[in-house]
């Protein structure tokens, strides 16, 4: 499997050449600030003591506090964690928002933790990191496979080491606690704000084009979700156990009381179960990879369907197959911008816990509308400008941000 890091250096060199960006400042922006790892321990259930892998990677702080999820994966490691962190860097400066670039994860399979070996492991990891992070420094929030418990019982460990009640430490939290309405949806509808702007300047009909989704979780979920709400045909969907494809689009709401019940969206009735890795090359308009990195490869590249994809997951695409893309005129919304939405309401909650101010959906959905439609929007004429693909556009858009800011810190 290809380096995520590898990936996301080759990425930046691409773009850095349009910038002619000199060797100091590419040199400085190939490697993070800061690699912290910890090796966290934690109590089992059963009585024995169990040792896990803790990271958390710090890239970039000229435009803020750096600002990144928190992934609970089997397959993590440091690797993984450096390029989420750099792209986290290029996405918030897309994204236009006064924050760097972090990530955190941990290497473990959470499905085999009860949830007490879940909390016990989570509140581990803010003790490990504790010095490094907080509101004004360093502001972690969920990704896959952690959710707003985490965060809960995260934000709620770092107020008692501290000693006072801190929400803007941690954003993904549960309303309750601080939490910003929209958060949980941010992703996608943000995702879905970028698509409709995209389909009117490409002047295509929703109703003509066929969507499928990589990907049930919070984003490829939520996305299946507004997309349906909106008339739009999705024939597709694939989760961690395998793939569904049907020529009569799905009614998203039956499947999802179904995954809800069996687990899985595989064996839905009226589809056909598609391997995991045939899904991606299922007949579609729309390709929305909503899963894990290095879905799209040099490999399977020539075999999609799609002119269209939309990248809700971050990484998914190798440069290798980026290349062959372009090759076939097949448009990528990149994920430093598709996804931003998550990050974008990440800052809106962290704004409003330091305001211990609260707003209304409404208000949070036009904010986030207006942020995902002017990032989309000097995007794109960066690609028409420039003629260069959306990712390579939005990588400049984002160094000449982050360079500009970081010209007055020489
Ligand atoms: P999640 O844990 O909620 O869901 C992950 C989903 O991917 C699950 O449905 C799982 O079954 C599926 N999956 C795992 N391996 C798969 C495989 N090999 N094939 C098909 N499906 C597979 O995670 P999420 O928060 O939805 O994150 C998904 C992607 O979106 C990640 O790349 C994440 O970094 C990115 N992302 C998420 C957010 C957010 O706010 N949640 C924001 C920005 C980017």
């Amino acid at each position: 499997m290809s380096n995520p890091f590898q990936n996301a250096l080759k990425q930046l060199r691409k773009a850095a050449g349009f910038i002619s960006l000199d060797e100091q400042t590419l040199q400085s922006l190939s490697q993070p600030d800061r690699i912290l790892q910890a090796t966290i321990p934690v109590k089992m259930d059963n009585g024995s003591t169990k040792v896990f892998a803790g990271y958390r990677v710090q890239y970039n702080n000229a435009r803020g506090p750096y600002k990144g999820g928190i992934r609970f994966h089997p397959q993590t490691d440091l690797n993984e964690v450096k390029a989420l962190a750099f792209w986290m860097t290029i996405k918030t400066a897309v994204a236009n928002i006064p924050f760097g670039g972090g990530k955190g994860g941990v290497t473990v399979d959470p499905k085999k933790l009860s949830t007490n070996e879940l909390e016990r492991l989570s509140r581990g990891w803010v003790r490990a990191f504790q010095s490094f992070i907080g509101p004004k420094k360093d502001v972690p929030a969920p990704d896959v496979y952690t959710n707003a418990q985490i965060m809960a019982w995260m934000t709620d460990e770092y107020s008692q080491l501290v000693g006072y009640h801190e929400p803007a430490v941690i954003t993904g939290k549960p309303i309750e606690l601080g939490g910003s309405l929209g958060r949980d949806t941010a992703t996608a509808q943000g995702g879905f704000f970028v698509l409709v702007e995209l389909l009117k300047i490409l002047k295509l009909d929703k109703k003509k084009l066929k969507v499928i989704i990589q990907g049930f979780g919070n984003a490829g979920e939520t996305m299946a979700k507004i997309l349906f709400k909106n008339k739009y045909n999705i024939h597709g969907i694939a989760d961690s156990q395998g793939g569904i494809y049907s020529t009569k689009p799905l009614n998203i709401r039956v499947l999802d009381a179904y995954k809800k019940k069996t687990g899985s969206v595989i064996n839905f009735p009226g589809t056909k179960n598609i391997k995991a890795d045939k899904f991606l090359e299922q007949p579609s308009d729309i390709l929305i990879p909503a899963a894990l990195e290095n879905q799209i490869t040099e490999k399977n590249a020539n075999r999609l369907k799609a002119r269209l994809i939309l990248e809700l997951a971050n990484g998914p695409t190798t440069p290798e197959a980026d290349e062959k893309l372009a090759k076939k005129k097949i448009i990528v919304v990149p994920d430093v911008l598709a996804n931003s939405g998550g990050v974008i309401v990440s800052y809106f909650e962290w704004v409003q816990n330091l305001a211990n101010s609260y707003w209304s959906a409404e208000e949070v959905n036009n904010k986030l509308k207006k942020q995902m439609v002017t990032a989309f929007n000097d995007i794109w004429k960066m690609s028409q400008d420039r003629q260069i693909d959306l990712r390579t556009a939005a990588f400049v858009v984002a160094l000449n941000r982050i360079v500009s800011s970081q010209k007055y810190l020489k």
